[in-house]
């Protein structure tokens, strides 16, 4: 399986995950412009041709803003949940969309793509577990809090991308507002730095091979803390040590293959 964080933040989301079996690919949310999309996956020699389909975690406009004229240009099935579609699109028409359960398993060639709700402040979100042959990937962002279903996954992956969205002490001091400091803390927000880290202590094992930390706060968040926050981690685990990549707010990331 070969993953490609193309962006990651509140400024956009989408994440190409491949079949290195076949070379078909699926994108997970679609949070950046078409043209940013095929520039990204030029850059490793891929093109918007290899997808098979996009699915969307949910509604918000870092996670779909991109969708419309992707799916223009291509011929892509989008699944999503129906809630998450009727408040996209309030009830307008729209081709190529396919209705999935938020608990639904749904193959495209040999691809497996399972969602799961999760909690957060959107009409229906979810969260995704990829499988390609025997290896598995687990896309989880935009979560206030996690839940046995989020912690079993994680013992179960060999890739994960999982949000570290903020500094604790960066968004106590920072120039939000007291009711958006609240919003990114609630159990419908963000996952801080020290959440993450407490959720992979608790619940991830030795099979976790690639570790991404994403959806990273512009304002109340660094790579250099995140960095240092998981080596930490690593420092008292030696039994887990995973590859560790931070998504980037900027650029495409490179090839991660698990
Ligand atoms: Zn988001
Ligand atoms: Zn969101």
């Amino acid at each position: 399986m070969n993953i490609i964080v193309l962006n990651s933040g509140s400024n956009g989301n989408a994440v190409y995950v491949e079949s290195a079996r076949s070379g078909a690919a699926v994108l997970l949310d679609c949070g950046i412009s078409r043209r940013q999309i095929e520039l990204r996956l030029k850059v490793h020699g891929r093109h918007p041709q290899n997808l098979r389909a996009v699915f969307i975690t949910h509604e918000h406009a870092d996670h779909v803003r991109g969708l419309p004229v992707l799916t223009k240009l291509y011929p892509l099935s989008t699944y999503l949940t129906e809630p998450t579609f009727r408040r996209m699109y309030r009830n307008r028409p729209h081709k190529g969309h396919r209705f999935m359960e938020n608990s639904a398993t749904v193959t495209v060639e040999d691809i497996t793509v399972q969602a799961f709700p999760k909690s957060h402040d959107a009409s229906d979100p979810v969260f995704f577990v990829v499988t390609t042959g025997e290896k598995r990937f687990l896309y989880i962002t935009d979560l206030g809090v996690h839940d046995a279903a989020v912690a079993g996954m994680l013992a179960e992956v060999d890739a994960a991308l999982v949000e570290s969205n903020y500094d604790e002490h960066m968004l106590e001091t920072g120039p939000y507002p007291p009711d958006l400091k609240d919003r990114i803390r609630a159990e419908y927000g963000h996952l801080s730095n020290l959440q993450a880290v407490d959720l992979l202590r608790r619940h991830a094992n030795g099979r976790l091979r690639a570790l991404i930390l994403g959806h990273l706060s512009e304002n109340n968040n660094t790579p250099e803390i995140v960095r240092r926050e998981m080596e930490a981690l690593f420092a008292e685990r030696p039994d887990f040590r995973p590859a560790l990549h931070i998504a980037s707010r900027y650029t495409v990331g490179d090839v991660i293959s698990v």
